[in-house]
């Protein structure tokens, strides 16, 4: 039977390009996501990959949404906690609800997907989890305290929860990408860009579907002795 993958913000920029590499390794995957419609319906009509509709930041939905999963396309075997949002600002112009967002969501949403998921695949004996965490969840940010809080303890909660997978076949790892050219960094004002893409030594943006290959690996059958790993995928950065 086919192995089940659920991508959580897997209907655009990095988590489409994984929906879509899991799916070519013959997955069956469900794609997550947050809010936008729009853009899910346009990704289910174009990849044929069902998208469901549910805020990773928020525990019951979580448990509510994997269940549906599971009830629909059979035990969830593979789980990539991709979604992510970024509330910019130094922190004396970052709010409360700033900080409480971006915790909440990038860094909450893998203990509530994990919460849902991790007892099966204990049980089946097989898992596969990968988190993306970020550079500047390694190296800082400026103006990113709540971004690279929350990045930086995703690499905690992946070695973390590795150890407690790692002897019922569970592998947990996470991927810390670099700057990759989606709407999340079309985001960032093109003068600021252009000094960050500076010190890249590869000297250019990186694209979703070169963190997709990386993901698919950590998922394949053969990634079994990877677990409570960090893959920078970052075109060099890491270095600096
Ligand atoms: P995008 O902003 O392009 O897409 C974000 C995705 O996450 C969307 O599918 C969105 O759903 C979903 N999402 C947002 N909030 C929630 C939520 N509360 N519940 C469920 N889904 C949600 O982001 P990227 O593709 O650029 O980034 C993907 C991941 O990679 C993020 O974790 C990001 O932090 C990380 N990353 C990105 C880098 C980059 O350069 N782009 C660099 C390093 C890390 P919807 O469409 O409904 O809004």
């Amino acid at each position: 039977m086919a192995r089940v993958a659920i991508v959580t913000g897997g209907t655009r920029g990095i988590g489409e390009a994984i929906s879509l590499a899991l799916q070519e390794m013959g997955m069956t995957v469900a794609a997550n996501y947050g809010g936008n419609d729009e853009k899910a319906r346009a990704f289910t009509e174009r990849t044929g990959i069902a998208a469901y509709r549910w805020d990773v930041g928020d525990y019951d939905a979580c448990q509510e949404g994997c269940a549906k999963v599971a009830a629909e396309l059979g035990p969830v075997d593979v789980v990539v906690n991709n979604a992510g949002v970024t509330r910019d600002g130094t922190i004396l112009k970052m709010s409360k609800d700033m900080w409480e967002d971006v915790i909440r969501i990038n860094l909450g949403g893998c203990f509530n997907m994990a919460k849902a998921v991790f007892p099966g695949m204990r049980e089946r004996k097989w898992g596969r989890i990968v988190n993306i965490g970020s550079i500047n969840g390694q190296a800082g940010q400026y103006g990113q305290v709540n971004y690279a809080a929350a990045k930086s303890g995703i690499h905690g909660f992946t070695k973390a929860l590795a150890l407690e997978g790692a002897r019922a076949g569970v592998t947990v790892n996470a991927i810390a990408p670099g700057y990759i050219d989606t709407d999340m960094v079309a985001a960032v004002p093109p003068e600021v860009l252009e000094k960050i893409v500076a010190k890249i030594p590869v000297g250019r943006l990186g694209q979703a579907s070169e963190i997709a290959r990386g993901v698919a690996f950590l998922c394949s059958e053969e990634g079994g002795f990877v677990t409570g790993s960090t893959l920078s995928i970052n075109g060099g950065q890491h270095m600096y």
